[in-house]
C-alpha cells in the first residue's frame, strides 16, 4: 500500500493512501475527539465532533476526509475548538447528569470528549432544555434502552445494518424530536431485534446498557461453549464469579462478535442449581453419586441395550473428535446407526 506524509499539529506522520485523517491520527496514537465513529463501521460524519482545520483554511470532518500527501492538519485551531465545544455542549445540554450511577461511568465516550473539549456550565445553561421524557425500554431480557442518554450517533443503527444485516432499529422523527426506534416504535423485545447485543457493546454511552452489568476484577480468555463455531470470549471475573462476557477481538473466528447466547447466557456458570456431580435415581429419588458409580451404571445399562434399542444424540458443545468417537462407539460397539447430532443449542 502506498504511503503519504501528512502533518498533524506540527507532527509529521505517515499514513496509508485511502485512510481518513481520523484513521491516520489514531494509527499514530493521536487523539481527535469523536463520537459517531467506530472502527468496525463505515464513517458516517454525523456527530461533527471530529472537525479539524485543513491546510490553514478549510474546516473538515476528519472521519470523512481522506489523507493527501503534504496535507497540514490542525486540531487545536481556535475556530475548530469553538465548533467542537459548541457541538459537544449542545449534546450534553440535552443529557441527564447521572454519571456516578451510570453503567457507562469511567468508560463513556461522551465523558471523555466533554472533558477533552472543555465544556462550561455557561455553555450548558445556554443550550439546556428539558431532558426528553421517553420511558426506558426494559422489555429486552438482556439490555435496557434509555433514550435520555442517547446522543444519536447512529452507531447502533449502522451496527445492526452493516454488521448484522438485521435492520431492527433506525432513526424516527426529525430534528430535536429524533430518537432511535424499532419499526412502529414497538418495545425492542417485540421487534425483529435478535438480542445479539452487538449494538450494546458499541454504544459510546449508556443508552444501550446490559442489565445488571458488573465491572470485572480481571478478564480470562476462553472459548464459548455453546456451539461448534468456537468463538473467542473474554470472561470477566469478580471473586469466584463470571460477571461479564466480551467477544475476543483477537480471535480469528469471531473477531469480537458474539450471538445472544455467547454474550448474555453466562449466568448458568454460577447458577446454584447447576449440576456439578452425577445423580443416580435410587428408590425414585435422584441422589448424588461418584463418577465411578455413574460410569459403572451407564456401562451396565449399555451392555443390556445393544442394537436398535440404543440411540445416541451427540452435541455441538463437544469437540469434533468427541463427536467422531460417539458415532464410532454407536456403530462399532452398540451395533446401530441410531446416531444424530444437534448442530446448535
Ligand atoms: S452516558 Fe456517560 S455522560 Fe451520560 S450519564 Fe452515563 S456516564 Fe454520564
Ligand atoms: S443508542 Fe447509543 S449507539 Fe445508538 S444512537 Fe444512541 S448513543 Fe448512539
Ligand atoms: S441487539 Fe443486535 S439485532 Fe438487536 S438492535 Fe442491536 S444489533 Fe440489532
Amino acid at each position: 500500500m502506498s504511503k503519504v506524509t501528512i502533518t498533524i499539529d506540527g507532527l509529521q506522520i505517515s499514513a496509508d493512501q485511502g485512510m481518513t485523517v481520523l484513521e491516520a491520527a489514531q494509527a499514530n496514537g493521536l487523539y481527535i475527539p469523536n463520537l459517531c465513529n467506530h472502527p468496525d463501521l463505515k464513517p458516517a460524519g454525523l456527530c461533527r465532533v471530529c472537525v479539524v482545520k485543513m491546510d490553514d483554511w478549510k474546516i473538515a470532518i476528519s472521519c470523512k476526509q481522506p489523507v493527501k500527501d503534504g496535507m497540514v492538519i490542525s486540531t487545536e485551531d481556535p475556530e475548530v475548538q469553538q465548533i467542537r465545544k459548541n457541538t459537544v455542549e449542545l449534546i450534553v445540554a440535552d443529557h441527564p447528569m447521572t454519571c456516578l450511577t451510570c453503567e457507562a461511568d469511567g468508560k463513556c465516550e461522551l465523558q471523555r470528549v466533554a472533558h477533552y473539549v472543555g465544556i462550561t456550565p455557561e455553555g450548558l445553561n445556554r443550550y439546556r432544555r428539558k431532558v426528553r421524557a421517553i420511558p426506558i425500554d426494559r422489555s429486552n431480557p438482556f439490555f435496557d434502552v434509555d433514550h435520555s442518554k442517547c446522543i444519536l450517533c447512529g452507531i447502533c443503527v449502522r451496527t445492526c445494518d452493516e454488521l448484522q444485516n438485521i435492520n431492527a432499529i433506525d432513526y424516527a422523527q426529525r430534528g430535536v424530536a429524533s430518537f432511535i426506534s424499532t419499526l412502529g416504535a414497538k418495545p425492542i423485545a417485540d421487534s425483529r431485534c435478535e438480542s445479539c447485543g452487538e449494538c450494546v457493546v458499541r454504544c459510546p454511552v449508556a443508552a444501550l446498557a446490559p442489565k445488571g452489568a458488573q465491572e470485572p476484577m480481571r478478564e480470562v480468555k476462553s472459548i464459548c461453549a455453546y456451539c461448534g463455531v468456537g468463538c473467542g470470549v473474554m470472561l470477566g471475573v469478580r471473586g469466584q464469579k463470571v460477571v461479564s462476557v466480551q467477544g475476543d477481538r483477537d480471535n480469528p473466528v469471531n473477531k469480537g462478535s458474539l450471538c445472544v447466547k455467547g454474550r448474555f447466557g453466562y449466568k448458568f456458570i454460577n447458577h446454584p442449581e447447576r449440576l456439578k456431580t452425577p445423580l443416580i435415581k435410587k428408590n425414585g429419588k435422584l441422589e448424588e453419586a461418584t463418577w465411578d458409580e455413574a460410569l459403572e451404571l451407564v456401562a451396565d445399562k449399555f451392555s443390556k441395550s445393544k442394537g436398535d434399542k440404543f440411540a445416541a444424540l451427540a452435541s455441538a458443545r463437544i469437540t469434533n473428535e468427541d463427536n467422531y468417537l460417539i458415532q464410532k462407539f454407536t456403530r462399532a460397539v452398540m451395533g446401530t446407526n441410531n446416531i444424530d447430532h444437534c448442530a446448535r443449542l
